[in-house]
């Protein structure tokens, strides 16, 4: 899927930056204290394999900003996790948590390593030793990962445990996204794509169409891609395309979506394999032509920099929701700003999942939990108001959204730091 195709996704989320300071008109001063990286470090994971050899994993966390609360953000597992794009990620997440308004700073985390390679028992060895060599850095009230790219809940669990057991306590709060069985919250493994789902509706609500029959192509079946095709076939809409890995499946007069999702369950790991078999679908011979179909809404839910100058201009779609972090370049954000292509930028559509991972955190400190309903309660308020909040400032400073996105967050993350000041 073109993964990192030689851009630096940092690079593209300072642009992003720079055409909100500007609008904003910061202060050098204003832009010195939010914008770099407070804290990068990386470190080598030598872990034994099951054959008995040692293998050594390059691994990552940034922590972009704790200005408005402790640094908050996923790991991933992948490939080509690249400091660079952790960096960016990390970014990401400061601005995504000031958009929903959580306490929150933003922080990110990665390991180079292709984890469909490992055994579970070497998967758990890795995820452990992260965590036990980047202890210090963790903590309720310092830093609190969440799942992302390739990591889950199982995963969550064994660093809760690992953090736990190192600190002869049980600290629930130091991680978000644990299974439901051992302080997760209901509601959170949906919850980046009920939160898009919030996105849409209110998108096409002000825009007066209706999401019954809009068509939809996804890009990614991972968390966030499948429960968005479920969340939007379950209310109506039409799913002509979704893609993974395995590649890009299509049928313009719909696609199952319940199918698609057994046959991703009785794949050995999770994929659409063999979905040509199962369903009416044409596979596509370029997996991203998925991303140029004639649809209502495109989907991009994988991975960094996959509608760029390249292909902008051939972008169909005339709303794009990014499940994904950072699925647009800058340049094509110009292309499709002149197309007339809406863009619900990531740092408020995808916002939902650490929407969530905050009311578990809250969960957890308290040692009450809640019903799902109340969690999806709340979810909605947080989304439907910072989506409202977004639109509203792009309407004021007549930018898109994705812009307005970054005016609205790099204000109350200045805000925090102005008041917090230097404290030497
Ligand atoms: N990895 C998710 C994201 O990119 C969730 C982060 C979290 O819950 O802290 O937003």
């Amino acid at each position: 899927m073109g993964y990192l195709k030689q851009r630096n996704p940092f690079e593209n989320a300072l642009k992003q930056f720079d055409k909100a300071a500007k609008v904003l008109k910061l202060s050098k001063n204003q832009i010195a204290v939010v914008k770099e990286p407070r804290r990068v470090t990386e470190v080598n994971l030598p872990i034994r394999m099951d054959n008995g050899s040692i293998q050594v994993f390059k691994a990552f966390r940034v922590q972009h900003s704790i200005a408005r609360g402790p640094a908050k953000g996923g790991i991933r597992y992948h490939p080509q996790v690249h400091v660079d794009e952790v960096k960016a990620l990390a970014f990401w997440m400061t601005y995504k948590c000031a958009v929903v308004n959580v306490p929150f700073g933003g922080g990110k985390g990665g390991i180079v390593v292709d984890p469909a390679k490992l055994s579970p028992a070497e998967l758990e060895r890795l995820s452990r030793r992260y965590f036990a060599e980047m202890s210090d850095l963790f903590g309720p009230d310092k830093d609190i990962p969440a799942p992302d790219v390739n990591t889950n809940s199982q995963v969550m669990c064994w660093m809760f445990d690992t953090y736990s057991m190192q600190h002869k306590e049980h600290i629930p709060g130091v991680i978000t996204g644990k299974p439901l069985g051992i302080g997760g919250s209901a509601g959170r493994e949906v919850a980046t794509a009920l939160g898009m789902f919030h996105c849409v509706v209110e998108a096409y609500r002000i825009m007066n169409k209706n999401l019954e029959g809009a068509s939809v192509a996804i890009q990614g079946f991972g968390n966030a891609g499948s429960n968005a095709a479920k969340f939007l076939s379950d209310a109506g809409a039409k799913v002509v395309a979704i893609s993974d890995i395995s590649g890009a499946y299509y049928n313009p007069d719909g696609i199952n979506v319940n199918t698609a999702l057994s046959t991703c369950a009785q794949n050995k790991r999770w994929s659409l394999q063999g979905l040509e078999k199962q369903l009416q679908v044409e596979k596509l011979k370029d997996p991203m032509k998925l991303l140029e179909l004639d649809v209502d809404i495109l989907i991009p839910a994988a991975l960094e920099d996959q509608i760029t100058e390249e292909n902008a201009a051939n972008v169909q779609a005339r709303l794009i929701a990014e499940c994904a972090n950072g699925p647009i370049t800058v340049e094509a954000d110009a292309i499709l700003d002149k197309k007339g292509v809406r863009v619900i930028p990531d740092i408020l559509c995808n916002a939902g999942g650490v929407t969530v991972s905050y009311l578990e955190w809250v969960q957890n400190r308290m040692g009450y939990y809640w019903a799902e309903e109340r969690v999806n309660e709340d979810l909605k308020r947080f989304m439907v108001t910072a989506f409202q909040q977004v639109w509203q400032t792009s309407e004021q400073y007549k930018v898109n959204l994705r812009i307005a996105a970054f005016i609205l967050s790099i204000r109350r993350v200045t805000e925090a730091a102005e008041l917090r000041g230097l404290y030497a």
